[in-house]
């Protein structure tokens, strides 16, 4: 039963730049930009540079897990319908899925946006957020089911409360943590990290984002900071270790 519940939280605790409305105009910063062509042309063009060098730096993290782990599958789900989002997830194979639909690649207003998504969904993978949110959900589904059953309700519900409480504090910090990461895969990579945040600023607003999701001013700040680091270790000829 707790692992049951671990795994139908997954999607609600790993999708990332996900909104519970459709497309439209009203939601200035998933405005398609771009025609579904040119979309899939960058989306290519950007995933050939971020796919070698994120699986090179996840190996170099995790020099002892399995070389599925870091060995990333990269796809798109082209289908018109779905509300602009980009997440991570293991596939059957236990690989690592880095995922962006149609419409989220359709609002990328240039590659650096794109690259910064993309190292931030390696970021999860690399920090291991699937595994640690499962814990996490599984700590609060405990500690929910404990608290209804004292209060004499129904033990079922309180489970199914708590742990969805549980993912969701836990998963602000997880995704600040993955903005820490995406900084410094995409200036790594010779795209403009500073540039690339800046699709946060577009989805700015907290009506945009899930509730699993910190303020955008709070990720723009945490790459901003990020990127001093990584400035200051260049200005002293040397490269800012990954740390989050
Ligand atoms: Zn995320």
């Amino acid at each position: 039963m707790r692992k049951l519940i671990a795994v139908a939280l997954l999607g609600f605790i790993t999708a990332c730049t996900s909104t519970t409305e459709q497309p439209s105009k009203s939601r200035p910063g998933f405005t398609a930009v771009r025609s579904a062509d040119s979309a899939l042309a960058a989306y290519s063009r950007v995933s050939k540079r971020m796919e070698p060098l994120s699986e090179q730096i996840c190996r170099s993290i995790h020099a002892n897990k399995p070389r599925t782990f870091c060995d990333f599958q990269v796809k798109v789900i082209n289908d018109p319908k779905l509300p602009p989002n980009a997440f991570q997830t293991i596939g059957k194979d236990g690989r690592p899925i880095i995922a962006f639909n149609i419409n989220i690649l359709r609002s990328f207003n240039n590659d650096d946006e794109l690259a910064f998504v993309f190292a931030h969904e390696a970021g999860h993978q690399i920090a291991q957020h699937i595994e640690k949110s499962q814990a996490n959900a599984l700590a609060g589904a405990v500690l929910g089911g404990i608290l209804v059953a004292v209060a004499g309700g129904d033990a079922q519900v309180g489970v199914d409360i708590g742990g969805s409480v549980g993912g969701r504090s836990y998963s602000k910090k997880f995704e600040l943590q993955a903005d820490t990461i995406a900084a410094h895969i995409t200036d790594r990579s010779g795209y403009n990290a500073k540039r690339g945040a800046k699709v946060y600023e577009r989805v700015g607003g907290s009506s945009a984002l899930l509730a699993t999701h910190p303020p955008s001013s709070e990720r723009v700040a945490r790459v901003s900071s990020t990127l001093k680091q990584i400035d200051a270790a260049k200005a002293q000829g040397r490269r800012a270790p990954i740390a989050w």
